[in-house]
């Protein structure tokens, strides 16, 4: 089958802040039959490609983007594979929404997800940024992951050749971005209710302190080491600053709102202020979490 490829997708239907341009090319993958069709895309295609996931980490700017998108839909899983000692390992396709796989690891009664309860990526997305919160990185779970480049084809890493940091992952040894394709996790053996009570101890925290149904990326700015950005951000007064129709949020200052109609050179601008009263008041420079294209 030829790969399904769009024209001029506009990433601002693409993206949870609902901002950016058109790229010019999607190529969606669905199976790993697709893969050798992207093989032979990415070597005819010029533009530097870019892995789009749910797009919930991304501010995309507002004129055209010379970028090749590349797209998993339609994936398997999730699936239980095995019991190892007192794991139990699942696997699922990357392209899955993590929500999805919260929401069958609690009917399953498997724990250790709770934490990433409200996080709205896909499974490789998760993986890529190693996605965390309440005390979780979905890193800390993995046990293999499944990747693909044009050079290498599709490998099993285990997860000693896997380096997992602060939203930051990267295969050892392995030059370059390659597509995360399927992922393996070890979760603990619970009961559907503990579970369901603990997800939603976490959704019901986030809702208070994070504007959880708002257009948004999600935290702009790392947490500097032993800091919190959002509390450097709240206090260097930025909370609720608006620009245009987008702001910092005024529930959490580290989350950038798109308020409808905003647009991405404001949202910048705002990310260098918030940046630049940091740097005065404390010294510290906030580094960007948000992935800007
Ligand atoms: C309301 C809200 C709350 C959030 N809360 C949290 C939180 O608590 N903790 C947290 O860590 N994040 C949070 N985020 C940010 C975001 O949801 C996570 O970073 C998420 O894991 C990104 O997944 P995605 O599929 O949307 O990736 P995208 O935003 O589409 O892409 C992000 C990066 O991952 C890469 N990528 C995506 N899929 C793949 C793949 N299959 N293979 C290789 N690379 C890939 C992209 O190329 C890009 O570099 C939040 C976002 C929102 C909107």
């Amino acid at each position: 089958m030829p790969l399904e490829l769009t024209a001029n997708p506009l990433l601002s239907e693409r993206t949870t802040l609902r901002l950016g341009g058109p790229a010019v090319v999607e190529a969606v993958v669905r199976e790993t039959a697709d893969l050798d069709e992207l093989s032979a895309f990415l070597t005819r295609e010029t533009l530097p490609p870019f892995v789009l996931g749910a797009g919930s980490n991304l501010l995309a700017g507002d004129g055209p983007l010379e970028l090749a998108l590349v797209h998993i839909a339609d994936c398997p899983g999730p699936e239980r594979v095995e019991r190892d000692g007192e794991a139990i390992i699942i696997r699922c396709g990357a392209g899955l929404r993590l929500p999805g796989l919260l929401g069958w690891a609690q009917k399953a009664g498997f724990s250790g997800l709770e934490g990433m309860t409200g996080i709205p990526g896909t499974v490789g997305g998760a993986v890529a940024m190693n996605a965390g919160s309440y005390g979780v990185e979905i890193g800390d779970l993995v046990t293999r992951i499944r990747v693909w480049s044009p050079a290498g084809g599709l490998v099993w890493l285990d997860r000693s050749q896997c380096a997992f940091d602060y939203r930051h992952f990267s295969p050892v040894k392995m030059p370059g971005k390659c597509l995360v394709w399927e992922v393996e996790l070890a979760l603990g053996e619970s009961d559907p209710k503990s579970v369901r009570r603990a997800m939603h101890g976490v959704y019901e925290k986030k809702k208070k302190t994070q504007p959880v149904t708002a257009w948004t990326a999600g935290c702009v700015f790392k947490n500097p080491p032993e800091e919190s950005a959002g509390r450097l951000l709240d206090k260097a007064g930025m909370k609720g600053v608006r620009l245009g129709h987008m702001a910092f949020s005024d529930i959490h200052a580290n989350f950038l709102v798109n308020l409808g109609g905003g647009n991405a050179a404001d949202a910048l601008e705002l990310m260098d202020m918030g940046r630049a009263r940091v740097f005065e008041q404390f010294g510290i420079t906030l580094e960007p979490e948000v992935i800007v294209l």
